[in-house]
């Protein structure tokens, strides 16, 4: 009897365990995924800047999945697990299941900031990189309109909440584009040096990497024009208003938010399964604690149990690719009834774009910067996308865009509002 296997999340967690167990007749999988396309979060900011196309950096899961007789998508979003019926709740219907897959990644956290929730611009999917592109490019259109008549501060300025490698790229990316672009898109409006802040509350950019990572980040932006204000953070978002700690009101109608993430809450999991940032809590071999057929990959889950990382793995695209694989592998063995391998990270080191020509690439070892670190990026982003089509075209646009500066897919394009 064939087992069914349902994951839940197509990201680099279930993608990578299906393309493990896709090919074993033994299991009958379903992909459960509200998108009907895998995409690469690492690049979304370049989405959201008008730098690349969705398309670029994304893939229809059904053309993935077609040399796989086994694997069938069901688009739907998870409302409950109901484990001790073995069957997951959609908002679409309900599945039966003999192995469930959590792999559901993270959502943004808004550290209960009640108007940061709902007037700040998260950055954690295609549609909200597709949100903050139209949002911005109209605000440029209304402040040109408005340049001689009214203060456009507020228009042009833009606010990135969290130093990480997001905010860091993000900053990066729109300085540049400020220059290269905007001043000569819309000669009107007076842009000034200030109009783009990166707020973090710890006292470094990049608070995870090297020394040289956050110094090179740190000078790098300074350089661009960017504001950066370190020790403070958003305590609030009022009429339009950005308020720091440190008192400083900004005003501002672009409040993106890269500050941190919690696991996505899954109705019947119970809260002792769930461990720090809301995470699920498994043991090495992924399994969800109290449970016997429920595992949980990548980004939702937390694991104490590697001797390398006594707080839990970072919550990076390395770590949900080698934990799937590694299920994969240990779903094949115990049909085989074959000893099964505990999760050992093998952290391959992080890295951010700060600029052209310019990263910051942290090894193991040693790290590096500058030009050679850029390659690197460039190098390390293109092998992970899914797709030769994808590989291909990116590269292809990515060369032609550091030849001519100009990106030419700044159009404003809303769907049709929905009645
Ligand atoms: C902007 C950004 C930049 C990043 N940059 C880097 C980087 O440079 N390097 C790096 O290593 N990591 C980076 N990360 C982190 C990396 O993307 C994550 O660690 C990785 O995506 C985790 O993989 P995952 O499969 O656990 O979750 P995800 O990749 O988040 O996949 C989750 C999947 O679940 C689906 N889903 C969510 N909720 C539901 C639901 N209710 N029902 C059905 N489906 C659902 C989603 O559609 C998605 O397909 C970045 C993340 C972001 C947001």
């Amino acid at each position: 009897m064939e087992k069914h296997i349902v994951i839940v999340g197509g990201g680099f967690a279930g993608l990578n365990l299906i393309k493990t167990i896709g090919d074993d007749e033994r299991f009958r999988i379903t992909l459960v995924d509200r998108n009907n396309y895998h995409f690469f979060p690492p690049l979304i900011y370049q989405v959201a800047t008008a730098f690349i196309e969705p398309s670029n950096i994304s893939y229809p899961f059904r053309k993935l999945f077609s040399k796989y007789s086994n694997v069938s998508l069901y688009m739907a979003s998870l409302e409950r697990v109901v484990p001790e019926e073995n069957r997951i709740i959609t908002d679409q219907g309900t599945l039966h299941y003999d192995e469930l897959v959590l792999a559901l990644g993270t959502e943004t956290n808004f550290f209960g900031i009640e108007n940061v929730r709902k007037n700040a611009l998260p950055m954690k999917t295609i549609d909200e990189a597709l949100y903050i592109r139209n949002h911005i490019l109209q605000n440029l259109e209304t402040a040109s309109r408005n340049a001689q008549t009214e203060s456009v501060q507020s228009l042009i300025n833009i606010v990135i909440a969290g130093g990480g490698p997001t905010g860091v790229e993000l900053a990066g990316m729109i300085a540049e584009m400020a220059g290269y672009i905007a001043e000569k898109d819309y000669p009107d409006i007076a842009f000034g040096h200030t109009n783009l802040y990166l707020v973090d509350a710890l006292p470094s950019l990049l608070s995870n990497m090297s020394d040289t990572a956050k110094k090179t980040a740190y000078d790098n932006l300074k350089r661009l024009g960017v504001n950066i204000k370190l020790n403070v953070s958003v305590k609030d978002y009022v009429e339009e208003n950005v308020i720091l700690s440190d008192g400083t009101k900004i005003p501002t109608k672009t409040l993106i938010w890269s500050s941190g993430v919690v696991g996505r809450t899954i109705e019947g999991i119970p809260e002792t399964s769930l461990g720090k940032g809301h995470r699920i809590i498994v043991d090495s071999y992924n399994l969800v604690e109290g449970f016997k057929n429920i595992y949980a990959l990548g980004d939702i889950c937390i694991t104490t149990t590697d001797p390398e990382f006594p707080k839990g793995h970072p919550q990076l695209a390395q770590v949900a690719i080698q934990q799937a694989k590694l299920l994969g592998k240990n779903i094949k063995k115990r049909f085989r009834n074959e000893p099964l391998k505990e999760f050992r990270y093998d952290d391959k080191g992080s890295m951010a774009i700060i600029s052209k020509y310019n990263a910051v690439v942290d090894l193991p070892k040693f790290s590096f910067n500058g030009l050679l670190a850029w390659l690197t990026w460039l190098f390390i982003h293109i092998i992970p996308l899914t797709s030769f089509r994808n590989k291909y075209r990116l590269a292809a646009e990515w060369f032609r865009l550091f030849i001519t500066n100009n990106a030419s897919i700044r159009m404003i394009m809303k769907p049709r509002k929905e009645n």
